[in-house]
């Protein structure tokens, strides 16, 4: 197979695995810087220039696409969806993962396990906003937030109300969740891969702080999954349309409960914690259904 990974840096871990995965299953693999590409879009024959050339054609490719390029990069992935290559990840569910909210309305519509949330531009009725999911304490996100920056945890409805009142003043969408204390800091982060959920990890939030991103101190250790913890991170990829993805659940009294998919999950975190071959799982999934012309939406 011949393999492009779309990455706007190929000393990032996960694309340097991925390549040398790709590379030890006997497969051909280039890393195009996904900015970089280029296209002529009214051309009858749909093709990428990159560096003042046409790339040759690739049986599939593996987008590795950051929060901040959405927009850009799911046109170069649907211009190769177009061109009859398999991605591992369509345009459309990138996209579709992408939009927090939208994200949460397609898994609550199919009955998947979340917290009760809440979101608003700019509630007439903040004290409403927050009875409704269930009162203080609640956690507060900024919709475009990142790597555990702008949640809050506020523990009363005088404090929950003064943080929206701020976010409200960013003119920002805000979330407002219940708060799965149950968890206690906890989350668990479900690597899924062709239906499958190929390694899990905890995450444990540092002492003093309940968000567990490893960006804010959080670390990573091995966990066995419930068939039910495994059903919803299947379920959630299934949802989602996304052949791989990271799905992130909290315990909650009520069972399992999705936080948030996510359609470019980092491999180091995942590979260190469980000692597995993730990266050579994808590319096996990859061998086995990079077909022609196998995108479901064709970008559509
Ligand atoms: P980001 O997308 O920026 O990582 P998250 O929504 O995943 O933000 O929140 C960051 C962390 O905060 C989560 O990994 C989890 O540990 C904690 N957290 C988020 N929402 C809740 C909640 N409703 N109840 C308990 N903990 C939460
Ligand atoms: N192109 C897809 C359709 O119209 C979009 C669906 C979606 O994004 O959820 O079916």
């Amino acid at each position: 197979m011949k393999i492009a990974i779309l990455s706007r840096n190929k000393n990032l871990y996960s694309t340097r695995r991925l390549k040398e995965a790709g590379e030890n299953l006997g497969h051909e693999v280039d890393i195009i810087d996904t900015l970089h590409c280029y296209m002529d879009i009214s051309s009858n024959r749909p093709t990428v220039r990159f560096k003042g050339e046409a790339l040759p054609h690739y049986d599939a490719v593996i987008p590795r696409i950051g929060a901040s390029v959405t927009f850009y990069g799911t046109a170069v992935v649907r211009q190769f969806e177009m061109m009859g290559t398999f991605s591992i990840n369509e345009s459309v569910a990138i996209s579709r993962s992408r939009d927090k909210l939208r994200s949460m309305q397609l898994l609550s519509r199919k009955g998947i396990g979340m917290p009760r949330t809440g979101f608003a531009h700019h509630p007439d009725r903040i004290d409403d906003l927050i009875k409704n999911v269930g009162g203080a304490p609640v956690v507060i996100k900024l919709l475009e937030g990142t790597q555990g920056i702008g949640v809050v945890l506020a523990d009363t409805q005088k404090a929950a109300e003064s943080i929206i009142e701020a976010f409200m003043g960013l003119n920002a969408n805000i979330l407002v969740q219940e708060y799965i204390k149950e968890a206690g800091g906890a989350d668990i982060r479900c690597l899924v891969v062709g239906g499958k959920v190929v390694a899990a990890m905890k995450r444990q939030a540092a002492a003093g702080e309940f968000r567990s991103n490893l960006h804010r101190g959080g670390s990573a250790s091995l966990v066995r999954l419930s068939p039910e913890e495994r059903k919803t991170a299947i379920d959630a990829a299934k949802t989602m349309g996304l052949n791989m993805c990271g799905v992130d659940i909290l315990r909650s009294n009520n069972g399992p409960v999705v936080m948030e998919v996510n359609s470019s999950p980092g491999l180091e975190g995942i590979e260190s914690a469980t000692g597995k071959d993730v990266a050579g799982m994808i590319i096996e999934f990859l061998a086995k259904n990079a077909k022609p012309n196998n995108t479901k939406t064709r970008g559509k």
